[in-house]
């Protein structure tokens, strides 16, 4: 049975001139935004502030997360172009902080390592002062592409654990938890000046023990930002809400990171890894 959303969850998606120009400009550069692809209930917002975050590497992924809007056809050829047209994306959007994300490339010799390098390089070349985020998919654990993607040294490096290690079958069965933890230690490792963030979606069954002892991993790893939001089921052919985190339990979930020791957390129904990502 599908829960019903409740109030504070609903979204009053609105259209607006800001936002039509933002999705005119990222169709006339052929460029992705994961606020379309995973079908973010704040593109509207977002857009009207002038924020997106960008989809690297096409549309299709290799992986088969249950929670996730994304397609899985043949995935994509990669677009030479593309590095430089983030950049000029980011450049006309005026932007200060670029988010750039990927869908996973496991077919591609590099997993896409080098196109993330290039599109730091093309915003670093065109607007210097723009502070870069990027959100990378696991890379398989394969240390010397990771290397590839922290040697362009973007200010924060972002790799979302998305749940509690206990549903990983269910909800991202081709991703390894712990695979994913070590690459955030390894990050921190290597590149302590890096900031490193990860993320959850909340509401897929999880307890609050589990949601907790994910914490106390992330802080084992130093890790220092957290996102923290509601999972909302993009279509009935996708894993179905178990719960409705209330804005109460999120408040707490924050007061209980914060005094962990992460030094950002945002925390409540409708923050997604990107949300207010330039104030984080
Ligand atoms: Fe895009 Fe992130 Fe805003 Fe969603 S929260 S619309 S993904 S920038
Ligand atoms: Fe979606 Fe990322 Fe999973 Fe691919 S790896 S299906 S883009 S969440």
């Amino acid at each position: 049975m599908r829960l019903r959303k409740p109030e504070w969850i609903r979204v009053k998606m609105q259209g607006g001139t800001v936002s039509n120009k933002v999705n005119s400009l990222i169709s006339d550069l052929s460029l992705n935004t994961v606020c379309n692809e995973a079908n973010c209930p704040n593109r509207m917002e977002c857009y009207e502030r002038g924020t997106a975050t960008f989809m690297i590497l096409g549309r299709n992924c290799t992986r088969n997360c249950t929670f996730c809007n994304v397609t899985r056809e043949m995935p994509d050829k990669v677009n030479p172009d593309e590095p430089e047209n983030v950049a000029k994306a980011v450049a006309k959007l005026g932007l200060r902080h670029a988010v750039i994300t990927s869908v996973t490339r496991d077919d591609l010799e590099d997993q896409g390592a080098n196109q993330f390098a290039r599109v730091v390089e093309e915003i670093r070349k065109t607007t210097p002062k723009v502070t870069v985020e990027l959100l990378i998919p696991d890379m398989q654990g394969n240390k010397e592409l990771i290397d590839i993607i922290l040697d362009s040294e973007p200010n924060i490096l972002n790799h979302n654990v998305e749940t509690v290690p206990e549903l990983y079958d269910e909800v991202r069965p081709m991703a390894i938890f712990e695979r994913s933890i070590e690459l955030l230690d390894y990050v921190k490792r290597t590149r302590p000046e890096m900031k490193t963030k990860s993320g959850m979606m909340l509401g897929l069954g999880e307890t609050k023990e589990q949601v907790i002892d994910v914490f106390k991993r992330l802080r084992e790893v130093d890790c220092d930002m957290l996102t923290l939001g509601q999972y909302l089921q993009p279509t009935t052919a996708h894993i179905p809400v178990v719960e409705y985190i209330t804005p109460e339990q999120f408040d707490e979930y924050k007061e209980i990171a914060l005094s962990m020791g992460f030094k950002r957390v945002a925390s409540s129904p409708l923050v997604r890894s990107s949300y207010y990502a330039e104030d984080f």
